[in-house]
């Protein structure tokens, strides 16, 4: 009775949640999990440089699908039955201290990604999910009863019902065992990636941060306000990874070489206003002598530069013309990205399973049944701050409770 036979393909981050979940609320079944790598939890393990970024400390189901450039509609549901209170609670309640920090962002007390991967390791051995490593899905087969996995080689696998947690894949041709099921596979394209600025005319500068500047790609609708960090090759920080990340799948049509303008004080209002103030209120003082607007001077002696403005110019000199041209360097900045750089090597895959043919009830697949898919190997990605974990150990969830029909 129940002894269901479970095959679960990706050794990772969602792979192991799905398989302690099932284990732990059905210990009857037989549960594998099936890596291609001699390496289980890999990711999880260089996640947030090592320290592993669990989740984020944002509890509103409605705030938090905000965070993510795909998959937000169909998230709503699955957040509201597991969500990041529910993952510090899972994680704590296996005995792994977790500690939020000021940007809301949640990691093992110990700093330690191990302290993660030891806890999905243990937890595995005291369920008996069996684990066999080195093997590397490429087929897969629906069956009467179930599914075949390399059905063609010696060492195929019979399964009464199959997860699929493979996570992110940069080439569209590792999806076709999915198409062959009937998937579509929306185009995979990297996301969560930082810009690099064609000869950087804030070189120099590198390692300057402001907290709040608006960044727009010209010809598109994609605009945020939020940090930015000035970087050797051009630059990088939230507002950036933002619009890479919402901006992924534009981005990619562009082949990677658009134009940005920034503004650099989005909070005033009228600028031509307040720089006329500054000339009346100190004729005398040279442009380049102090900074305004609380930016930093030598950011400020930058832009200033960059309007054509001499730094010996006093403000009683500076015609109305000149005015106005800083005005417009403060407001809205030109640069031209050529190319991108992977931030601090966190990158992950826009694309994958289409979310149309998923039942998010369930996580299991509209078009085959008792396939169930689920992380990043859906059409699933947010930006940085534990949201792609947290996705991953919803949908694990969600199917864990899909398989057990709990
Ligand atoms: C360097 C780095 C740091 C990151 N840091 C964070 C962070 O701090 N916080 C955060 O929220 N997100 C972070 N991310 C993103 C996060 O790691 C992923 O979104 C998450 O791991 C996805 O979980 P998953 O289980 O879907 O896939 P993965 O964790 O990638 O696991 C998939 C597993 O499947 C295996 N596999 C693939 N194909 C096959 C096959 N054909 N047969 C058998 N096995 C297969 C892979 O080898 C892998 O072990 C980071 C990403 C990177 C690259």
């Amino acid at each position: 009775m129940n002894k269901l036979n479970i095959g679960i393909v990706g050794g990772g981050a969602a792979g192991f949640f799905s398989a302690i979940e099932i284990a732990s609320s059905n210990p009857s079944y037989h549960i594998t999990i099936i890596e291609k790598s001699d390496k289980l939890l890999s990711k999880v393990k260089a996640s947030g440089g090592g320290r592993c970024n669990v989740t984020n400390a944002c509890f509103e189901v409605e705030e938090l699908i905000n965070n993510y450039s795909r998959g937000s509609k169909e998230l709503k549901s699955v957040f509201h039955k597991f969500n990041p209170a529910d993952t510090i609670n899972w994680f704590e309640s296996k005995g792994v201290k977790l500690k939020i920090e000021n940007d809301n962002r949640v990691f093992p007390a110990s700093n330690n990604s191990e302290t993660v991967v030891n806890c999905f390791l243990q937890q595995a051995k005291k369920y008996n999910i069996e684990i066999i490593k080195n093997y590397s899905v490429n087929n897969i087969t629906k069956t009467l009863e179930g599914f075949i996995v390399n059905p063609n080689s010696k060492f195929s696998i019979p399964f009464d019902k199959l997860i699929v947690a493979t996570g992110g894949n940069s080439k569209p041709e590792f999806y076709s065992m999915f198409e062959k099921l009937g998937h579509t596979i929306v185009s995979p394209v990297p996301s969560l990636f930082t810009f690099n600025i064609d000869e950087h005319p804030l070189k120099g500068l590198e390692g300057i941060s402001l907290d709040k500047v608006k960044v727009r790609i010209k010809d598109t609708k994609l605009v945020y306000k939020d940090a930015i960090l000035i970087t050797h090759w051009g630059f990088s920080g939230p507002v950036i990874l933002k619009l890479s990340a919402f901006g992924a799948r534009i981005i990619n049509h562009m082949n990677y070489n658009l134009k940005i303008d920034i503004n650099w004080i989005p909070e005033i209002d009228d600028i031509n206003k307040e720089l006329f103030k500054i000339k009346t209120n100190f004729p005398n003082q040279k442009t380049s002598s102090h900074t305004y607007f609380n930016l930093p001077l030598r950011l400020w002696k930058r832009l200033v530069e960059l309007a054509g403005i001499n730094e010996d110019l006093k403000w009683t000199e500076t015609s109305k013309k000149k005015l106005q041209y800083l005005s417009d360097v403060l407001t809205g900045n030109n640069f031209n990205v050529k190319g991108k750089t992977t931030f601090k090597e966190e990158f992950v895959t826009a694309g994958g399973v289409s979310l149309k043919e998923i039942d998010f009830n369930t996580m299991e697949s509209k078009i085959c049944n008792g396939l169930y898919f689920i992380g990043e190997v859906l059409d699933i990605d947010g930006i940085t701050g534990g949201f792609n974990f947290q996705s991953a150990w919803s949908t694990a969830f969600i199917a864990a409770k899909g398989i057990t029909k709990r």
